[in-house]
């Protein structure tokens, strides 16, 4: 477990207590007197901002601040604070951004339908039971980076504005997330320790270097999903989701705000570099863009629905003095990056999509990719994906 920082502000002490003192009172809320308490909660009320960095709360005190409140926070800093029991910060509207950086929720955690008007920071927070994040509406950022949740998550109905971060976060808990983030997803070293259910609607998810421990399922819509590295220890599955989410009330989740044009049409997957993907079904996903190379156990991935492969344009080229037309045949995105390299007139070159290079310096010779080309097909048979696998002979 990690030690919370030194804090920087002016500490009460009782008992070791790492609370803010309320101005001029020499005691955090939680410890001083009942006058103290009443003019802390009224600036508050008033629009102050909402200092209560290291502040121990108990479901009363909170109760208190809702009340006062009217679940109204400006500034709102939690920063280190530590909630025992239970607590409901349910319909909070966040005025601005919002701070629970290594703060620490000992019983369950309500955050349904909360509001944030700015960025709101879970830095390294640690929720010891489940925590409930339902319908709640951040207008920036939100970083769960290096949070620990320790009990179910729940994320159903969430909309995030701009990313969304769970980089090395850890879910020892089953994880329920059906997110609509306009910028990416974040999910690079994270841990997730039991089954997760995750719908996304974002321009990109990325799950690099991801550890899949309990069987998962990824439904994703309008997003590049990039895998490159991650680990999968159970069956995990990637699918297409056409249509809009459904929350389970029956109502659709809106998506035009915050969705946007930066997302592509149809989801794709952009890498599996690095994956052992014996364990891995993909179904209606585009592949146009996927990376295989650097995958372990190619020939047991199971590729199944509509999902596609690119083609070379097709149309008439010049190769050693001859014309020749470009077969329609799909193509996978190394060949697009070997052939990009290999052929030597632009004519040529043109002719097979610019794909990025996602690891410069690795010299995928014609050999490699006649090899993976062995084991997709191999693997479209075994998902009796037949003719698909007849454009790999
Ligand atoms: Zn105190």
């Amino acid at each position: 477990m990690t030690v919370a920082p030194t804090p920087t502000w002016p500490i009460c002490g009782h008992g070791g207590c790492r609370g803010v003192v309320v101005p001029r009172r020499g005691r955090c809320l939680a410890h001083v007197d009942a006058a103290g308490r009443q003019i802390s909660l009224l600036s508050t009320a008033a629009g102050s901002p909402a200092d209560y960095r290291g502040v121990p709360f108990t479901p009363e005190l909170l109760e208190e601040l809702r009340r006062r409140s009217q679940r109204i926070l400006y500034e709102a800093r939690f920063e280190q604070a530590v909630f025992t029991g239970d607590v409901d910060f349910s319909g909070f509207l966040f005025s601005g951004p919002v701070d629970f950086r290594d703060a620490r929720f000992e019983g369950t955690a309500d955050f349904t339908r909360i509001g944030v008007r700015g960025h709101a920071d879970f830095r390294r927070t640690v929720f010891e039971d489940e925590v409930i994040f339902d319908r709640g509406d951040f207008e920036g950022a939100a970083d769960f980076s290096r949070a620990e949740f320790r009990g179910r998550v729940s994320l159903t109905g969430t909309r995030v504005a701009r990313n969304m971060r769970l980089d090395m976060a850890r879910c020892s808990g089953p994880v329920e997330a059906m997110i609509v983030s306009g910028s990416e997803i974040h999910l690079t070293g994270a841990v997730l320790e039991r089954p997760a259910r995750l719908y996304a609607a974002t321009p990109r998810l990325t799950c690099r270097d991801t550890t899949f421990v309990g069987p998962s399922t990824l439904r994703v819509r309008r997003t590049q999903v990039d895998l490159t590295d991650a680990n999968l220890a159970s069956q995990v599955s990637i699918l297409q989701h056409f249509g809009p989410f459904c929350l389970p009330d029956g109502t659709n989740m809106e998506e035009t705000r915050p969705l946007g044009w930066g997302s592509p049409f149809l989801a794709e997957l952009l890498s599996v570099r690095g994956v052992d993907v014996s364990f891995l079904t993909v179904v209606d996903m585009g592949l146009r863009p996927c990376q295989f190379f650097g995958a372990h156990h190619l020939d047991q991935i199971r590729i199944t629905g509509e999902s596609l492969f690119g083609s070379p344009q097709s149309g008439w080229g010049v190769h050693g003095g001859i014309p020749l037309r470009w077969t329609n045949r799909r193509a996978i995105a190394d060949e697009h990056l070997l052939r990009q390299r290999l052929e030597s007139s632009d004519r040529n070159r043109r002719a097979w999509t610019d794909i990025d290079d996602d690891l410069p310096g690795t010299v995928m010779e014609p050999a490699h990719v006649a090899q993976l080309y062995r084991q997709l097909r191999k693997a479209l048979e075994d998902s009796k994906d037949e003719p698909g696998a007849g454009d790999f002979y």
